[in-house]
């Protein structure tokens, strides 16, 4: 196995001058070295071949015992120091202090074709930042990161992604709902990637602790490593800088909204500073369209995390970001003015991408009633999101009469839809029939232009799930036929149609369907 090693992080960045893995607060410091837990009987259930070819290793390599024992955590690469990164952040909306990678351990980077890839595991033990926890993960939440964030890619959605999943073959105790109910389940690893995965909560640590020589050294190694078209770093580089994460956080959440992500815990510690999605928990994939839906039974009473509040929160973690990076650019004025244009930024991006959904190529300043119609009866009725907007490819703009039977299979309760429901919605499909004779798109460019945004297999919940469950008995075909499924979700696939269906009613209120916890 031969890797381009190009370790910076932990090279150019101060380290934690303290070994020992102790739990503690950790301070003047961007990491902690810490050795992965040796594990009793890794397997390797899933390697992701795009990944590999992406750091420069085959299939061969993913079948040798290197490959097992590094991306296990039980052999550490020769001139590689593996270490936990330093972060706090705010967790639903409180500021908590240091958090850390408590069981994400950063194993070496890799430079190929141009890009840089940090290898992380996740589950592989604990560091000086675990707290009161163990540093493990488990099989179920470690096959939905892993199948989410390689779907996610091949959405066109900007996330970290991962390179392998593995069975540590530790057990590790639970307790799924919070309800007293621990139990022991099989450990699992899953080795990450990303450019970088510094965190607007890795900025917001060292603020807090009024370490502006570490906040600017951070700074600084951003801009120079992964922002590096920026120029040199000054004060105005730092407002350029802090513009160009708003801009790409802003066009990652609207990429959830378009294709219907939940993430579920949008904490700042959970926020990357490439604008990249990143921690996969309770996060969800909407069935019915639902503005006010999260998976994350955590947040059920305030439901801060809701599918429709994903952009304000995005806003929100911003402005924690402005705090954290406002003593090294001392002036409020720049970094309000760009906050203010995430504001109308969302408002414009966030529509266009609601025209692009309806196959709308031509701005017209009446597209915000229809689209704000739509979403009304969307709610209204309990609506499959994915199956919706797919059909809609095959709307027939001489024919609105026929909208509503196009979207049989998209409605969960169709007794539902009589009445004013049903008035509202033949309404809404005359008025998208007009609106559509304005454009100059014909059928076919339409319908293919429309199947490019509105995906036709996301990962449901319920697969997550079904996949979990098989592989809970040691059959792991469903993570690899999804796995395949997904890398092309916008394509018509005639071998997985089943997976083109709405949410079966026996998920409708199961735990890890429609319910999460963060426990993972
Ligand atoms: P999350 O809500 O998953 O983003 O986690 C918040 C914080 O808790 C991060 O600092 C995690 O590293 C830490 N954490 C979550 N689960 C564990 C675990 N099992 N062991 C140690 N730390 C954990
Ligand atoms: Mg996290």
């Amino acid at each position: 196995m031969k890797l381009n090693i190009k370790d910076k992080f932990n090279k150019e960045l101060p380290a934690d001058l303290i070994l020992e893995n102790t739990r503690r607060q950790v301070s003047k410091a961007c990491f902690s070295y810490v050795t992965p837990k040796q594990t009793a009987n890794p397997e390797l259930l899933h390697v992701s071949p795009e990944m590999l070819k992406n750091i420069g290793l085959t299939d061969v390599d993913a079948k040798s015992q290197d490959f097992l024992n590094v991306f296990t955590g039980n052999e550490v690469l020769q001139d590689t120091i593996p270490y936990a990164m330093c972060y706090g952040g705010h967790q639903f909306g409180n500021w908590a202090g240091q958090l850390g990678d408590g069981r994400a351990i950063n194993l070496f980077e890799v430079e190929h074709n141009n890009k840089n890839w940090v290898l992380q595991l996740k589950g592989a033990g604990e560091t000086p930042y675990s707290r009161t926890a163990d540093g493990l993960a488990v099989l179920r939440s470690s096959i939905r990161e892993y199948l989410c964030s390689e779907a996610m890619f091949h959405l066109g959605v900007p996330t970290t992604r991962a390179l392998s999943l593995a069975l540590s073959g530790d057990q590790v105790l639970r307790d799924v709902m919070y309800d007293g109910n621990s139990a022991y389940e099989k450990g699992a690893i899953v080795c990450r990637t990303a450019e970088s995965f510094l965190r607007f909560g890795s900025y917001q640590i060292f603020s807090a602790r009024q370490d502006e020589e570490t906040l600017k050294t951070l700074v600084d190694y951003t801009i120079k490593h992964h922002f590096s078209h920026l120029g040199k770093p000054s004060k105005e580089i730092y407002i350029q800088f802090f513009k160009e994460v708003s801009e790409r956080t802003l066009d990652m959440i609207i990429h959830w909204q378009r294709v219907g992500f939940v993430h579920g815990v949008m904490n700042t510690d959970n926020m990357s500073i490439l604008g990249l999605t990143i921690d996969y928990g309770p996060y969800g994939w909407l069935e019915g369209f639902d503005f006010g839906w999260t998976p994350n039974t955590t947040d059920n009473q305030h439901k801060r995390y809701r599918y429709g509040n994903q952009p304000n929160i995005g806003l929100w973690n911003l402005y924690q970001l402005a705090n954290a990076l406002y003593p090294l650019i001392e002036e409020a004025n720049p970094l309000e003015t760009i906050l203010e244009s995430y504001k109308t930024g969302f408002e414009q991006k966030s529509q266009n991408m609601m025209r692009s959904k309806l196959g709308l190529f031509l701005g017209k300043e009446t597209d915000i009633n229809l689209i704000q119609s739509l979403e009304d009866n969307l709610q209204a009725s309990e609506t499959d999101m994915t199956i919706f907007f797919r059909n809609l490819s095959e709307f027939r703009k001489e024919h609105p009469e026929k909208g509503i039977d196009l979207m049989k299979e998209a409605f969960y309760v169709p007794n539902e839809i009589k009445g004013e429901l049903l008035s509202n919605w033949n309404l809404w499909f005359t008025n998208y029939a007009n609106r559509l004779k304005g454009e100059t798109t014909s059928f076919d460019q339409r319908k293919e232009q429309m199947n490019k945004v509105n995906p036709k297999y996301v990962l449901r919940n319920y697969m997550a799930q079904l996949a979990i469950d098989k592989a809970d008995t040691g059959d792991y075909s469903l993570i690899k036929e999804f796995y395949q499924l997904l890398k092309k979700p916008y394509e018509e696939q005639s071998n997985y149609q089943e997976w083109f269906a709405k949410r079966p009613e026996w998920a409708r209120h199961k735990v890890g369907c429609s319910m999460l916890s963060c426990s993972s």
